[in-house]
């Protein structure tokens, strides 16, 4: 049955928040509600199997990989009512006039995304994404250091914080991210 009207629900926080966990537990709802679901995900998200979205612990859903967000139209089936979109930072800002569109014309579209990056600054897209949106739910993660709530993802390359004007790609360094707090969090900029 299709919606009475369509919204967008933004699930955003850190890394390691659960915000992939919690569009896994929206989606599978939807499917017992017997909505039609499609997931896409950016194609540069590569850490785990191809066509499956995966949460840190383990639950999955099937999603469709996709360059960018002219795609998602494209394989957009007909049928379809709700639409989730995961690591959506990643994509060009296109993303937001998608998700718009889809839900002007009924859909539920539920997104999940980093709201910063590595220097605790907006990530892309999602600024619009969350201004856009009738629902936002930011997830706290748990600080690997203190133990208090953690909204900020710290980048660690060889053991230490990321320096602010890191590229984001630094070829042959070990890279690590955790959650950390405000307090905790660190961005060396001289
Ligand atoms: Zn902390």
């Amino acid at each position: 049955m299709p919606h009475h009207f369509g919204s967008i629900e933004v699930v955003t926080g850190s890394m390691f928040c659960g915000k992939t966990e919690e569009l896994i537990r929206r989606v599978r709802r939807a499917v017992i509600a017997k909505q039609k679901v499609q997931v896409f995900k950016p194609i540069i998200d590569t850490r785990y199997a191809y066509s499956r979205v995966k949460s840190h612990s383990g639950s999955d859903v099937e999603a469709i990989p996709i360059n960018n967000s002219k795609e998602l139209l494209e394989k957009l089936e007909d049928d379809v009512t709700v639409v989730g979109i995961d690591e959506a930072q990643f994509f060009d800002d296109g993303i937001v006039d998608v998700a718009s569109e889809l839900a002007d014309r009924g859909l539920r579209v539920i997104v999940t995304g980093l709201d910063t990056d590595f220097r605790g600054e907006p990530f892309g897209c999602m600024p619009s994404m969350i201004v856009k949106a009738e629902r936002v739910d930011k997830l706290n993660a748990i600080c690997m250091k203190c133990g208090e709530d953690a909204s900020r993802t710290q980048r660690l390359v060889n053991g230490k914080p990321a320096h602010y004007n890191d590229p984001i790609v630094i070829v042959g360094a070990a890279e690590l991210y955790e959650a950390r707090c405000r307090r905790c969090h660190e961005v060396p900029r001289d």
